[in-house]
């Protein structure tokens, strides 16, 4: 549908608007039949009108011209003696002077015929069958007709009316009748009869002018000798007649008993037709007539036809105009377009010789052409750019191998420079939770670890549980909050030892999120090392007294941050003197060391420290506990001592070496300075000497 030519979307709206105008016009076309046909009805009603009141009439005169008749006879009183039989017989005179008037009269009067008939039955005069003169209407073989009929009703005086239509035997044919008296001076002479002249009834229902071809006229009345006694015009006895329809019948039937009416009906051919019928009171006669619909309907499917042949025709020819319209419109179109497609397809220098005669082709040609010319100058344009790109081209091509060699050399150092980094810089890359990425050779060769052991895993591998849990916890705030952390780390090798690195974790930023972490380190063991051995015992491995002045500042002051307590533990052993004295200085010394492993045992956990602070006297610090708590650890050091069972005899403690412990507790404020907190756990170490040594003595205000 959208791929249609604009003349054959025309065509189909041409289409589409005749069909419509079709439909408008059939419709209109069947309203007017339907007129047509109802005036065919009142047609035929107006023409049974006209018959009935044209008989009517004619019934009207034959009663005056009857009435003008009897009054003839009645004052002309020198015809009364007719009615003497013996002297019509005998006066051949007086016979031919009554012959001579009674001839104009009849023809005055329009009879058929006239009678005259004596009281007694005699027919004493008649124009017409002179063989019925003298034929008695009583007596002889005509006392049952029509004639017989209306002379007897005559002389009962009954008003005159005109008789049934039926066969007369007389004269072998339909007639009917009219008679009135003759009366003298109150006295009946005889009785004026007058038959009806069929021709003129005939003249008025055989009168076809305005029922065309198929029009017929059907009439009937009642008779003695039958009920119903139907003749048509055209002398078709109705109930004898083949060639009668029922329609007929019934139309007749109807008339009959005074009804008028009009339909459409068919006949026993199918014929459709029209009928209305009527009834005749004059005559007392049924009239119906009738008129194929076809022959009514003639000027409608004339003017039908001619609508029809002239729709289509007015069609076509419009339909043809605006193909002709179309094709000396369209013709512009088609050659516009071919050169449309020459120029899409490159030939931009061609000759343009479509013509227009319209202004508005004229225009878009010309301005086509222009479009033409203008684009083959921009066409020649565009190919001198394209040779000054070209060339343009070639040397950026040139530029850019040069370039990719020295990118190429660039990378090939920048390469170097990271395998350098690789290999002697520690660096790992984690994702934000700390799953390791990437780690460089450096890394895994100072953790001990393969790339396999650590890529996916977390960086918790190499967490040292020396390393305090606030040092992370700082360690992630930082970080997390997008800032550097840069801080000293102890981390455990894959064979249980540790180094030291100096650590730099820095975010990945990538759109404003954090994406992971890079961390670089350089390893600082040896300074540590060194560091270390500034803090520590040589002989007990337990931290040095200068490493303890450094250390409970610090922690007091810690305490103080997080109002929590600290304790300080004096530890002493036990009449060592003696020991050294008993056992030697070495056996001494051994002592020491086993006591040192004993509180390095104890204080394993981060923020917890032991001293020697000199000769045989240690010191402990011990943080986050109450007082019993504190009181109860100093306790299972006392005795993990006792039970190490290394005999000493001359202790009078105990028979093996024991040591005394003082203990100190630091809260907010407690204490003004590291050496107030140190003088009192020294005098409960006295104290607990003082109490006889193997014991662990708290003051009063701890
Ligand atoms: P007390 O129960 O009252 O403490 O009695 P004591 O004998 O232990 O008395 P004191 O604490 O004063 O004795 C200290 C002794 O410790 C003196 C010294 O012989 C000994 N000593 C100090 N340093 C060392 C050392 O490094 N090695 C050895 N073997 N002995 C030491
Ligand atoms: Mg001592
Ligand atoms: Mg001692």
């Amino acid at each position: 549908m959208n791929n249609m030519t604009i003349i054959k979307r025309i065509l189909l709206w041409l289409g589409a608007m005749s069909l419509v105008w079709f439909l408008i016009l059939a419709f209109i076309v069947l309203q007017v039949r339907e007129t047509v046909r109802q005036e065919g009805l009142n047609h035929l009603q107006k023409i049974l009108n006209h018959k009935s009141d044209a008989l009517g009439a004619y019934v009207v005169q034959r009663y005056d011209a009857l009435d003008n008749l009897n009054q003839f006879f009645s004052f002309t009183s020198h015809y009364h003696p007719i009615f003497d039989k013996k002297m019509w017989m005998t006066d051949q005179l007086f016979s031919k002077n009554l012959q001579q008037n009674l001839a104009d009269i009849k023809e005055k009067s329009g009879f058929y015929d006239i009678f005259l008939i004596t009281l007694s039955g005699d027919i004493i005069y008649t124009f017409e069958r002179e063989k019925d003169l003298h034929t008695n209407l009583l007596n002889g073989p005509y006392k049952n007709t029509l004639l017989a009929h209306i002379f007897q009703d005559a002389l009962k005086q009954k008003k005159p009316y005109i008789s049934n239509f039926d066969y007369y035997e007389p004269s072998h044919e339909d007639a009917a009748f009219i008679a009135k008296p003759i009366i003298v001076e109150g006295k009946i002479l005889g009785v004026l009869a007058a038959q009806i002249d069929n021709k003129v009834i005939n003249s008025v229902i055989n009168d076809y002018s305005e029922l065309g071809k198929t029009g017929r006229v059907v009439t009937s009345g009642f008779c003695n000798s039958r009920s119903i006694n139907a003749k048509t015009s055209r002398h078709c006895d109705i109930k004898e007649c083949a060639t009668c329809n029922s329609f007929q019948l019934e139309a007749i039937n109807n008339a009959l008993k005074g009804k008028y009416g009009q339909q459409y009906t068919s006949d026993k051919s199918g014929h459709e037709l029209a009928v209305a019928w009527g009834y005749q009171k004059d005559l007392r006669w049924g009239i119906a007539v009738h008129m194929e619909e076809n022959e009514l309907l003639e000027s409608w499917y004339q003017s039908t036809t001619s609508l029809i042949i002239l729709f289509f025709s007015g069609i076509l020819v419009i339909g043809f105009m605006v193909i002709m319209a179309f094709r000396s419109f369209s013709r512009p179109i088609h050659k516009l377009t071919h050169y449309a497609y020459l120029v899409s397809s490159g030939h931009y220098n061609i000759q343009i010789d479509a013509k227009g005669y319209d202004h508005e082709w004229q225009v878009l040609i010309h301005a086509f052409k222009n479009m033409v010319i203008e684009i083959n100058r921009e066409m020649a344009k565009l190919n001198e750019q394209n040779i000054l790109l070209k060339n343009q081209k070639n040397e950026i091509e040139e530029l850019n191998q040069n370039l990719e060699f020295r990118i190429k050399k660039k990378s090939e150092k920048l390469q170097e420079y990271i395998n350098i980094i690789d290999h002697y810089v520690i660096t790992s890359q984690t994702d934000k939770n700390g799953i390791i990425l990437y780690v460089s050779d450096a890394f895994c060769k100072i953790s001990g670890y393969s790339r396999d052991e650590l890529i996916g895993h977390n960086h918790r591998i190499i967490r040292h549980p020396d390393m305090p849990d606030s040092l992370f916890e700082d360690l992630w705030t930082t970080i997390t909050s997008g800032k550097t952390w840069h801080g000293e780390i102890k981390n455990l090798k894959a064979d249980g030892g540790y180094y030291w690195v100096e650590t730099t974790i820095t975010p990945n930023i990538v759109d404003g999120e954090i994406t992971g972490y890079t961390a670089v380190r350089y390893d600082i063991s040896d300074k540590k090392i060194i560091e270390e051995l500034a803090i520590t015992d040589p002989m007990t491995g337990l931290y040095n007294r200068r490493f303890y002045i450094k250390t409970i500042n610090e922690e007091m002051n810690r305490i103080k941050r997080h109002d929590s307590s600290l304790a300080l533990m004096m530890i002493d052993v036990d009449n060592f003197k003696l020991y050294n004295d008993t056992y030697g200085h070495q056996a001494g010394d051994d002592v020491l060391t086993r006591v040192s492993d004993i509180l390095k045992f104890y204080t394993s956990r981060s923020g917890e420290y032991a001293f020697r602070l000199g000769g045989e006297e240690f010191g402990i610090i011990v943080s986050g506990m109450d007082r019993d708590e504190y009181i109860e650890l100093a306790n299972r050091i006392r005795s993990a001592i006792e039970v190490l069972a290394i005999v000493h005899e001359k202790n009078n403690a105990s028979p093996y070496v024991t040591i005394s412990i003082g203990i100190a507790l630091y809260r907010t404020g407690s204490h003004a300075t590291c050496e107030d907190l140190y003088r009192e756990a020294d005098m409960q170490l006295y104290r607990a000497k003082e109490h006889g040594r193997n014991q662990v003595v708290i003051g009063e205000k701890s």
